[in-house]
């Protein structure tokens, strides 16, 4: 017998999340953000979901060749543009549209000899000070991009860093329209927060929003809001099952560290998952979990294959009995990854993202 964990990927959510920003988002139309291998889901493996999407964003070079042989012909979108000057000829080849974030990228595309002309995305940083250019050095960027004969369009795109807090987005929308209202071209300015919170405005959802951590079922504002508030449902369920129980007395510990001690008569059961399988190892005690679909927590430490859980509210549960980790439980249960990953002081995004490779993946 395997190690009875896997992880059971849902394209049927995935595609029924995609719909929910899509209502959100009016007229616009929709980027599925397929970067880090679909969020740790794997593009291969949740492709029919994405069917849905109007165009697909990422990172790498690599996923916008996966999703050509795929046979994806409509627009792929490199977040970060291109990372050296012979990506360019890629970007061409493969008719991808990139952003450009910064001067070196203007230099490489004037220097790029080419017969079919980019599609870019000028980016703006209008707060977020990680990539893009400021007010003040856009519409300079605009002006050299234009000038180009290897540029036949310039859309226009910015990034919030703050549209699932309260700070919110009104501050770089301002930035982003005083520096580009009177430029022609496509824009994008939405993440899944902002889609979900703040797509009301037209000017918010502009063009094209960029639908990333909605589309996988995490509430990106969370604990604020949850999934089941958006509509939303897991695309990936981490699930295992119990390979052992214990009894223990008061004043007995559990797992490395002794971080935990019981203080009354009571039953524990140990599931085969660890944090070499992807879950959190600072998931502490009292972090959520299902078995066989009835809501429990964590006790101790958690280890590299190993996690143990408190049975009490689950007396008859035994070897064998099933453990959802994040996902769907039996029975209509679920427990929203956001769950754990807020017990685990982390974000849905990076338990994704960090499913193990020795973890088997079914697609149901
Ligand atoms: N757009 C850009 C430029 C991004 O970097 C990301 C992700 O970080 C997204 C969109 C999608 O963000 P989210 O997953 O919060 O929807």
């Amino acid at each position: 017998m395997p190690r009875p964990i896997e992880a059971l990927l849902h394209p049927d959510a995935l595609a029924s999340n995609l719909q929910v920003a899509r209502r959100h988002a009016g007229d616009a139309r929709l980027w599925a953000v397929i970067k880090a291998n679909a969020y740790g889901h794997g593009i291969e493996r949740i492709w029919p979901g994405l069917l849905g999407a109007d165009g697909l964003a990422m990172l790498d070079l690599d996923e916008a060749q996966r999703v050509r042989n795929l046979g994806w012909r409509g627009p792929v979108l490199l977040l970060e543009g291109c990372f050296e000057p012979r990506d360019l000829e890629l970007c061409s080849r493969l008719n991808l549209w990139h952003v450009v974030h910064h001067e070196t990228q203007i230099d490489w595309l004037a220097a790029h000899k080419t017969h079919q002309p980019h599609r870019v995305f000028l980016k703006m940083n209008s707060g977020m000070n990680r990539l893009g250019f400021t007010g003040a050095h856009l519409r300079s960027a605009w002006t050299r991009l234009n000038a180009l004969p290897q540029v036949d369009e310039i859309s226009l795109v910015t990034h919030f860093s703050d549209a699932d807090g309260p700070r919110g987005i009104a501050h770089q929308v301002a930035a982003f329209h005083a520096a580009t209202h009177d430029l022609p071209g496509e824009r994008s300015l939405s993440n899944s927060a902002a889609i979900l919170r703040h797509a009301e405005a037209a000017d918010v959802r502009a063009d094209w929003v960029r639908s990333g951590i909605l589309s996988y079922g995490s509430a990106p504002d969370f604990p604020e809001h949850d999934i089941a508030h958006w509509g939303l449902a897991p695309a990936m369920t981490l699930r295992s099952r119990l390979i052992s129980t214990q009894t223990l007395q008061p004043g007995d510990t559990v797992g490395y560290g002794s971080r935990f001690r019981a203080e009354h008569p009571m039953r524990i059961g140990i599931v085969a998952c660890g944090y070499a399988d992807g879950y959190p190892r600072h998931a502490p005690t009292g972090t959520p979990v299902l078995v066989d679909g009835v809501r429990t927590t964590t006790v101790g430490r958690v280890s590299m294959d190993m996690l143990a859980v408190d049975l009490t509210p689950v007396p008859l549960a035994e070897v064998g009995s099933e453990v959802t980790l994040w996902g769907n439980g039996p029975d209509g249960s679920v427990l929203p990854i956001d769950e754990v990953a807020h017990a685990a002081g982390t974000i849905g995004y990076e338990l994704m993202c960090a499913l193990a490779l020795r973890v088997p993946v079914r697609v149901v």
